[in-house]
């Protein structure tokens, strides 16, 4: 029989291995009142005035700010993430809850044409909104879901992952500080397969937000879609980054496109497709890039790369990386902290299970192409589809290969993937729906018709 969930959740400092705090965990039963807790408080907050709704997301979106510092440090101690990025994923959080805000008095329904009377529709919210996050990116993802569910009229429930459940119970208090009603953000520390398994079978919960892995992404929708429930799904990725020969090799092969927080992150461009004609210069390239990347304490304002958040992950990272594998690679602290160092394969083929599956670590595969319709069936030869990048100077090639590429999110010369004001989401087994963008606050809604008739 399998071990019972532990009843309390360790935190450790990924760069450290210290237990940072011990947090109770969430029981289905404590599921179960918060969602009678978040009911009564969506009820009244829907009732709201739209103005004051802005308003007092306007004014979380201000505590936040004024907390930027100690939100970024807690991200760096509970999730090893460097100083820079934390301060920007707390920015970030901010700058989500002002969209979202701008948004509470624009959520219009439409007037339709019709004999006989006016028919208007109205985008109703949905009631509770249980959003399951994991541990890569704490603090952003777990305002995508929070921020626009909220504008929208509705309640949440915030299940953050099991290692990083710190930033998300501060968020909650600084909601409560800007005077966000009692029980409308809820924050439930806890283990996936219990609270947040019984968030996904609550029928008092109406749609799940859920970002993590596509195994576990397909049980939420099954079991979800068995109560008709809304689901949207964010889940893994195989990035390719496409660099053809006429490209600027050295600000394509940019190291961060696949090492940004150790390559935690489901946007990594880990799989690095060269034209062959330029591939030595690219392995040298990337060989002088990888040797000079920073690895080391994320609390040091120089550090460029931190450790992987446990050693489950580490182990699992190594795993792909025998001693003798030939790669181009960087270098790691020693000692206490999950560290691996920056890595590329160069001798894998494009049907290994290093250049097909997802890593989620700072490893990257080099791998050669000859010409513009191989590089997209290189491409596009994965189950996932959620980013990529494309490389080159002809602009008729980069918009051919942007809309041949099935993935959700294409960047041409550049890395970039998110941004709060555009959408985002994965073709394929990266996803379900998309986040973010105009159309965010829609999607924690119902459209409701309602028809008025003049005749009677
Ligand atoms: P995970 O699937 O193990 O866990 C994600 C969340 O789901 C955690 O909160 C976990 O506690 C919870 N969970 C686990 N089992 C559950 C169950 N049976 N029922 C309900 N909830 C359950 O993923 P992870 O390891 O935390 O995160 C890494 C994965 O997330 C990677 O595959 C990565 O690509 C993906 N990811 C995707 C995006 C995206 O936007 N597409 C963004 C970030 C991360």
């Amino acid at each position: 029989m399998p071990a019972a969930p532990a009843l309390t959740l360790d935190v450790l400092n990924p760069a450290t291995e210290e237990v940072l705090a011990t947090v109770p965990a969430a029981t289905a039963a404590d599921v179960d009142a918060a969602v009678s807790r978040a009911a009564r408080a969506q009820t009244a907050w829907a009732a709201l005035a739209p103005a004051d709704r802005a308003r007092l997301l306007r004014r979380f979106a201000a505590v936040v700010d004024e907390h930027v510092e100690e939100l970024a440090r807690l991200e760096v101690r509970e999730a090893g993430h460097t100083l820079g990025n934390a301060r920007w994923e707390a920015g970030n959080v901010r700058d989500l809850l002002d969209y979202a805000a701008g948004g509470v008095e624009r959520l219009t329904g439409r007037q339709i044409p019709v004999a006989g009377g006016l028919d208007v529709t109205f985008l109703e919210p949905l009631g509770v909104v249980g959003v399951i996050a994991p541990w890569n990116f704490p603090l952003p993802i777990a305002a995508w879901g929070t921020a626009p569910a909220l504008a929208a009229g509705n309640a949440v429930l915030l299940k953050p992952a099991e290692t990083t459940p710190l930033t998300a119970l501060r968020l909650a208090e600084l909601a409560l500080e800007a005077g966000l009603p009692e029980g409308l953000f809820q924050v439930l520390p806890g283990h996936g397969p219990v609270a947040g398994d019984a968030l996904v079978e609550h029928p008092g919960v109406a749609k799940i937000v859920f970002t993590g892995s596509t195994a576990v992404g397909r049980q939420v929708l099954a079991k979800g879609s068995a109560l008709l429930k809304r689901v949207t799904l964010e889940l893994g990725g195989k990035s390719p980054n496409i660099v053809f020969a006429d490209a600027d090799l050295r600000a394509a092969v940019d190291p961060f496109s696949f090492l940004d927080n150790a390559g935690q992150d489901c946007c990594a461009r880990t799989r690095i497709l060269v034209q062959e004609s330029v591939y030595d210069e690219v392995a040298a390239l990337l060989a002088d890039a990888l040797a000079a990347v920073v690895v080391g304490d994320p609390a040091d304002e120089k550090t460029q790369m931190g450790p992987l958040i446990s050693r489950r992950q580490l182990d699992r990272v190594r795993g792909y990386v025998p001693d003798d594998a030939p790669a181009l690679r960087g270098s790691a602290p020693d000692g206490p902290g999950f560290w691996f160092p920056p890595t590329v394969l160069t001798g894998e083929r494009p049907d290994s299970a290093a250049a097909r599956e997802e890593i989620f670590g700072p490893v990257a595969v080099l791998l050669p192409f000859t010409d513009e319709q191989d590089a997209v069936r290189l491409a596009n030869d994965t189950p996932y589809g959620l980013s990529g990048s494309v490389w080159t100077r002809d602009v008729g090639r980069a918009l051919r290969v942007s809309r041949a590429v099935r993935a959700g999110n294409l960047s041409v010369n550049s890395h970039s993937s998110v941004r709060y004001s555009t959408p985002f989401g994965g073709f394929k087994q990266s996803g379900l729906g998309r986040e973010l963008g105009p159309d965010a606050l829609a999607a924690f809604t119902e459209t409701k018709n309602v028809f008025l008739s003049t005749e009677a």
